[in-house]
């Protein structure tokens, strides 16, 4: 069965950027299992999977701009320190903002006298990205899984272990 929209696919990947710096892999834990078209992937790793099948492997670039985006420097701001009275705040720690762009992650870049300055974008944006892919398994969804946007376990929704739902899909 060939890999195409809407169908079920179980792979293992790894990624690194242009200078070949190891960025994260599954290959050693649990694979990826989603449905195509979710939205679960990022677009270019998700093109490059349409026409694959169980048992290929390949590898494949994917400029920024097809991955995490690139990075926009107004969603770096600073805030005034004021907001984390009381907080214990290092350069590096995350949080989840409210901010123009909805609820977004995001980490501290720089703390200063007066303010904090925090970083919206994503921190693999404005990287080119290697993925190693190897395609595990490809199936039809089911009517649920389609109708919930992702992928039920072997006991059905609920099962899987980092099944999430939205405030309409709520099954479990
Ligand atoms: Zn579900």
């Amino acid at each position: 069965m060939k890999i195409a929209q809407q169908k079920v696919v179980k792979l293992h990947y790894s990624v690194m950027d242009k200078d070949n710096n190891a960025i994260d892999s599954s290959f050693d834990n649990e694979p990826l299992e989603f449905i195509v078209g979710s939205g679960f992937l990022i677009p270019g790793l998700e093109d490059a999977l349409i026409d694959k099948q169980a048992g290929d492997t390949f590898t494949v670039e994917v400029a920024a701009k097809d991955g995490y985006g690139e990075r926009h420097d107004g969603l770096m701001q600073a805030v005034p320190k004021s907001m984390f009275e009381g907080m214990d705040i290092e350069v590096g720690m995350q949080f989840r903002a409210t901010t123009d762009e909805g609820e977004q992650t995001v980490v501290i870049i720089d703390i200063q006298d007066e303010d904090v300055v925090v970083d919206g974008n994503h921190p693999l944006s404005g990287i080119d990205l290697t993925f190693d892919v190897e395609v595990l398994e490809v199936r039809d969804a089911t009517e649920e899984e389609l109708a919930h946007g992702h992928v039920h376990g072997a006991g059905g929704c609920g099962s899987h272990h980092d099944h999430v739902h939205d405030e309409n899909g709520g099954c479990c």
